[in-house]
């Protein structure tokens, strides 16, 4: 039976983020709490592959306590279990620090043959946990991808479509298999009313830093940390264009010397 993984991540709703221009930190009072879109479509993918090849899905987030309730969204879509890996000793952690200890959660788990992940999140968007997760779990990866064409467990092996900027590649690579989905194919799962009160009921794993054997306590949270955000701020935009129609080819052209002129 294949052992898949989903990684999903519990991000504020960005659209609803404002930023204290004096201070540079987000204003995140009163700003909900939603399960990272492309994260709902890295699990249809999970399912899918599921429902067409067998399999136990798991999905996992690193996060502080309230990010279960992204985890019981996740098993109302039809995830199998959930596992929330949670400690104050995790907080402040950059992607290096998050992808440690995700992959070695995951490994007192059990080894997974597939893992999926969203192609990036909606706040920190640094599109890096899948590569280094693939490292840390030393699978091969498939990232941006776009349609899982076949799954062979027996011979370890996966055949999947990825995006590239002309075209589409079908790639075979070796299980286990960390893909970054593309949303194209897999809609996010709406929960049926059945899957609501499984997950209203079921249990979720948690896993706090001592859970872990083995963590090296230097690699997490702050101080394993090496990216330091020293300022934020709002981007300047550009002034907005203008639009040139002076009712004719040689009327545009004039007025477009005047303006650089600065008339
Ligand atoms: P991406 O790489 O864009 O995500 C790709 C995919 O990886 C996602 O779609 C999802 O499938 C998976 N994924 C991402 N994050 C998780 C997760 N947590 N659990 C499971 N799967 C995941 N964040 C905090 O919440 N608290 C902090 O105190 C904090 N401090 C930070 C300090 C620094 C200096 C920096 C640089 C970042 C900090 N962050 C903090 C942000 C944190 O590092 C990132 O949110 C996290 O590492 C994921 O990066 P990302 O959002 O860019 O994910």
């Amino acid at each position: 039976m294949l052992r898949i993984l989903v990684c999903v991540k519990q991000v504020p709703d960005v659209d609803q983020l404002r930023m204290d221009p004096e201070t540079g930190s987000l204003i995140r009072d009163g700003v909900p709490s939603i399960l990272n879109p492309q994260d709902a479509n890295a699990l249809s993918a999970a399912l899918s592959v599921k429902v067409s090849f067998g399999g136990e899905v798991t999905a996992i987030t690193m996060g502080p306590p309230m990010a279960e309730s992204a985890l019981r969204e996740c098993l109302a879509a039809g995830a199998d279990r959930a596992v929330l890996v949670t400690d104050r000793a995790f907080g402040g952690a950059d992607t290096l620090a998050t992808s440690y200890v995700i992959a070695s959660a995951a490994g007192t788990l059990g080894g997974f043959d597939l893992i999926f992940c969203g192609k990036e999140t909606i706040d920190g968007a640094t599109g890096q946990m899948g590569a280094q997760l693939a490292e840390r779990f030393d699978a091969s990866q498939i990232t941006g991808a776009l349609l899982v064409l076949g799954v062979d467990e027996a011979a370890r092996a996966i055949r999947a479509e990825r995006e590239l900027e002309r075209g589409v590649e079908t790639l075979e690579a070796s299980l286990p298999c960390l893909l970054t989905m593309e949303k194209t194919n897999y809609p996010a799962r709406i929960p049926n009313l059945k899957g609501k009160l499984r997950a209203k009921k079921a249990e979720i794993t948690v896993l706090t830093a001592s859970d872990i054997p083995g963590l090296d306590r230097d690699r997490i949270g702050d101080p394993g940390s090496p990216t330091k955000v020293p300022r934020m701020f709002p981007p300047v935009l550009p002034e907005p264009g203008v639009m040139i129609d002076e009712g004719g080819a040689e009327a545009n052209a004039a007025r477009l010397c005047e303006l650089i002129r600065g008339v």
